[in-house]
């Protein structure tokens, strides 16, 4: 395994629901193929349909591989995070690029703790989705003192993690990446 594969199999946060939603399918992508290797691909209605699969990817081993890997659309093939970006051109360390991952995921994995805390069983869904329903779900009703406390902890880890992944992860392309 090179070092990139390593950081992204110590990582997975394009894949599990952290950074993206779904995964929009493009040209060249087979919807119905890749729907017949596991992939809950839908295609959205109205003027402009599009095809996508919702993440948490069904595809993600829990040791973080992809089980679908020789055969990903292509989005997933394209994608690189800043963090990886910046350690594939030198601009920072395999080792620091680690430790950003290693960071940002435990700023989801607390997220995630938090939501349970607050009865939160909708694991199938994305993490940014999810506390949004939850705020939701907490503005509509009467949380009492403890549920109020846990969902002002739970907004700032939402908010350091998305500080985090703007700054770092989400990066713009700069000529010669
Ligand atoms: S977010 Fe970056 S480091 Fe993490 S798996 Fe995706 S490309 Fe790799
Ligand atoms: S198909 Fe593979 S690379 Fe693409 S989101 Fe799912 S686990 Fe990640």
């Amino acid at each position: 395994m090179n070092r990139t594969e390593e950081l992204c199999v110590a990582c997975g946060l394009c894949c599990d629901g952290t950074l993206f939603d779904f995964v929009k399918l493009e040209s060249g992508d087979d919807g119905a193929k890749l729907k017949g290797l596991g992939l809950p691909v839908k295609v959205s209605r109205g003027a402009s349909p599009v095809a996508r699969f919702p993440q948490p990817c069904a595809a993600l081993c829990a040791d973080r591989t992809c089980r679908l890997y020789a055969e990903r659309p292509r989005q997933c093939r394209m994608f690189e995070c800043g963090v990886l970006k910046d350690a594939r051109a030198g601009r920072i360390t395999f080792a620091a690029a680690l430790r950003l991952v290693k960071q940002a995921r435990r700023r989801a994995d607390e997220a995630r703790r938090l939501l349970g805390e607050l009865g939160d069983t909708e694991t199938h869904r994305a993490l940014g989705e999810r506390f949004h329903r939850m705020a939701e779900r907490l503005e509509s009703g009467a949380p009492d003192a403890a549920a109020n406390a846990t969902f002002a902890d739970l907004s700032l880890v939402m908010h350091r993690l998305k500080l985090q992944t703007l700054e770092k992860f989400y990066t713009k392309t700069a000529a010669g990446d």
